[in-house]
């Protein structure tokens, strides 16, 4: 018996390409997939590289549906988190430090003869650095193309269409949905517990940062939420998180086919 094994394929992910393999990648493969994540709590039941694993499982998917035409680069597994710092096991990096690494990714991938770079994020805590920095690349690298998105944000429709509380967002029923479909081995069903689900119950001070049609108020999670969820992922489900996941994929992909092309 043979205990040897030969890959029969490229490897999408860059980090199991050999250096010839990346040196030749960037001619079939000319986009870089990057997925951002975040090192924060998730509550009672989820664990805390739980946007992450989404990021990561989007892009891997992604990029089975582009066939070779895109390869994922190095994730970025922690994110911009000082909002949830109250709860234990989070690790944040500030936004200019987050701003730094990304552009130093981009700087080494930019070397390698990428153009095209695509971060996929899982938590929406990166959303307002990511936009910094797509602006400052305009000046700083005009011939790169930079792109980014959030993810359960592609899919608001999806989410829209389900049964989800007033107040509904971090750990709640999408997000649970999602972690339900793509590693269930990773949800402690037995722990799912409902955090704030209207802003009834809240300060004035966190309802004042829950509402709209005034100044943006930012507020940390802790006074928002005491067991870290927003909503009640008890009425999660991994079918509802496969229309999430599937909606997103299927964006994303789209869009890149178009990009490829462009
Ligand atoms: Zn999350």
């Amino acid at each position: 018996m043979s205990t040897e094994h030969h890959r029969t394929e490229l490897p999408w992910r860059l980090a199991e390409m050999t250096t010839q393999e990346a040196a030749t990648a960037v001619d079939r493969a000319p986009i870089v997939v990057i997925p951002a994540g975040a090192f924060e709590q998730h509550g009672p039941a989820m664990p805390l590289a739980t946007d992450t694993i989404r990021a990561e499982h989007v892009a891997e998917r992604v990029a089975q549906t582009l066939a070779g035409r895109v390869v994922i680069g190095p994730p970025l597994p922690v994110g911009v988190s000082p909002h949830h710092l109250a709860f234990a096991g989070t690790v944040t990096l500030t936004t200019i430090t987050f701003a730094a690494v990304v552009r130093e990714y981009v700087d080494s991938l930019y070397r390698h003869g990428w153009r095209k770079i695509l971060v996929l994020t899982g938590h929406g805590g990166n959303n307002a650095t990511l936009t910094t920095v797509a602006q400052d690349l305009l000046t700083t690298h005009p011939d790169l193309q930079f792109a980014w998105t959030p993810l359960t944000a592609l899919a608001s429709d999806v989410v829209a269409d389900m049964a989800v509380s007033e107040v509904h967002g971090h750990s709640g029923e999408a997000e649970t949905a999602q972690l339900l479909h793509l590693a269930p081995h990773l949800v402690h069903t037995d722990r799912l517990a409902a955090g704030t689900t209207s802003t009834t119950g809240l300060t004035p001070l966190a309802r004042l940062s829950r509402t709209s049609g005034h100044p943006t108020l930012t507020v940390r999670y802790d006074h928002l939420t005491a067991n870290g969820v927003l909503g009640d992922p008890r009425h999660a489900t991994a079918r509802d998180g496969q229309a999430i996941v599937d909606t997103a994929v299927a964006r994303v992909a789209a869009f890149v086919t178009q990009w490829l092309d462009a």
